[in-house]
């Protein structure tokens, strides 16, 4: 702000005051992720099947990512890694918490601060409805970790019938049950247990985003939102007026799946409306995308991508994206150069002009990508975009760098594809190119070494299996042919 001048003083006496100068106003910013979403399950990405207006119209007047990577395919390690910028790996959470993680009581480490965080302290309303599954005890929830206002449950999903799950864990309760499944358990607003959650799960969701976005544009402070959906995890249960919608599909899983998308698309579209009715549409920030891959045995279709949820394949961890913000990110652009979800953390602080409050040890994987982006041109970064998970002795990798992918499947030999040209990973090309292939191994290799012992293990077995074969085997996993 500039120095009051003796003019100045002078001129507001006679009542002719200088117009101030408004610095920019900062946008808002909602990222709406939903769990489990096939890369081919919205109408913007190919669906036929699948209806999602209120999305396509927002990807159609943003620009649309074809080529988001998410860190991890499945979800614990994918959200820690959105929310710290970090890989799971190097901060021990490569495992799902177990259910009802409060009984060990880990969660996300608290030296890490979360993009949510950041945000709060720079002047944001900040704001998360839905899924957590980053630490159920207070030191680990939302709240304390830089969300003003907390709307869901804690747990890594839900059932979506409140008759359903209200009706369980009443009976759960009156047998005396200990522990009651997290997929049971009331929601809750703020710490506080709910009653009032009548609808599908989807929908009170989505109204509670619309209840937040009505709530906090009245104050002048921008507003950052994570409306983090279930849908559509399992368990396969959605609205039967929606499943009629989708009669025409035949395979009852796809059918209820697709039923449980559109509920999703139904709230976006609520909010989409809300944001215009408060006149703030036109400052908002939306990105939205998945956590990780569609399950192919639960109704989901990532096609082209080869696989899903849980592989390293890129039906594992590519998935549906766009940006959205009227006026200033492209409208109709299509983005085709890859992006990680890790580069969120950097990308969405620098917007919300928040990085003096990132502290200055915080080590982030990701770039702010922007400038690139905004000129449709390919990020430069010296990084690969990895993935990894463990399992049953073995650490399945992918690595990607420009066109090439390289891919340690589960006990499988390392493969090389040019993913470009092959998005479906069916022509292993390793043999042409020896030096390509062991470049991206030894990039991998070197990005295994930021990696610690997992803190917690999503069951008691598995656990016990890390430790008793000698897991992560970084040997064996780096060591072509
Ligand atoms: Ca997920």
């Amino acid at each position: 702000m500039n120095k009051k001048s003796s003019n100045d003083t002078l001129s507001s006496t006679n009542q002719t005051v200088a117009k101030k100068v408004k610095t920019p106003k900062r946008p808002n910013i909602i990222m709406i992720l939903c769990d489990d979403l096939g890369y081919a399950d919205v109408g913007f990405n190919g669906s036929e099947d699948i209806k999602t207006p209120a999305l396509d119209a927002l990807a159609m007047t943003g620009t649309k990512l074809t080529s988001a990577y998410v860190p991890h395919p499945f979800c614990g390690p994918s959200r820690a890694g959105i929310m710290t910028g970090r890989y799971a790996h190097t901060i021990g959470a490569q495992f799902n918490l177990p259910p009802n993680s409060e009984t060990i009581g880990e969660g996300i480490d608290k030296n890490e601060t979360f993009m949510s965080k950041v945000l709060q302290e720079s002047g944001y309303q900040t704001g998360m409805v839905g899924k957590w599954h980053l630490g159920a005890i207070n030191k680990y929830h939302p709240n304390s970790r830089g969300f003003d206002d907390f709307y869901g449950f804690l747990g890594g999903g839900h059932n979506y019938h409140p008759e359903d799950y209200k009706t369980k864990y009443a009976a759960a309760k009156a047998k005396g049950t200990q522990t009651i499944w997290d997929y049971l358990t009331p929601l809750e607003y703020n710490g506080k247990e709910v009653v009032d959650d009548n609808q599908y799960l989807t929908d009170v969701l989505s109204n509670q985003g619309v209840r937040f976005i009505k709530e906090y544009s009245k104050n002048d402070d921008p507003f950052f939102l994570f409306m983090s959906y279930n849908a559509p995890h399992t368990p396969l249960e959605a609205k039967k007026e929606d499943i009629e919608v989708f009669s025409s599909i035949k395979d009852k899983n796809r059918r209820t799946y697709a039923a449980m998308v559109y509920a999703v698309d139904r709230g976006v579209g609520k909010m989409i409306e809300e944001l215009k009715a408060t006149g703030e549409y036109e400052n908002t920030l939306i990105v939205f995308f998945s956590d990780n891959g569609g399950r192919l045995d639960k109704g989901a279709n990532n096609f082209p991508l080869k696989e899903g949820k849980g592989s390293v394949y890129e039906g594992g961890y590519r998935v549906p994206m766009f940006f959205h913000w009227a006026g200033k990110v492209p409208s109709g652009m299509i983005y085709n150069h890859p992006v990680s979800a890790l580069d969120l953390y950097p990308t969405l602080t620098t917007l919300a002009n928040a990085n003096s409050k990132i502290p200055s040890d915080k080590i982030l994987a990701g770039k702010n990508i922007w400038d690139d982006f905004l000129l449709n041109k390919e990020v430069k970064r010296e990084d690969y975009i990895f993935t990894m998970r463990h399992r049953n002795g073995f650490s399945d990798v992918g690595v990607r760098k420009g066109k090439w992918k390289a891919v340690k499947a589960f006990k499988q030999n390392w493969k090389l594809f040019n993913i470009e040209q092959d998005i479906g990973e069916s022509k292993d090309v390793s043999g042409s190119y020896p030096k390509i292939i062991k470049e991206l191994v030894s990039e991998a290799e070197n990005w295994s070494r930021t990696h610690i012992q997992p803190k917690w293990w999503h069951n008691k077995e598995t656990g016990e299996e890390w430790k008793s074969l000698k897991m992560p085997h970084f040997e064996k996993t780096f060591s072509i042919d």
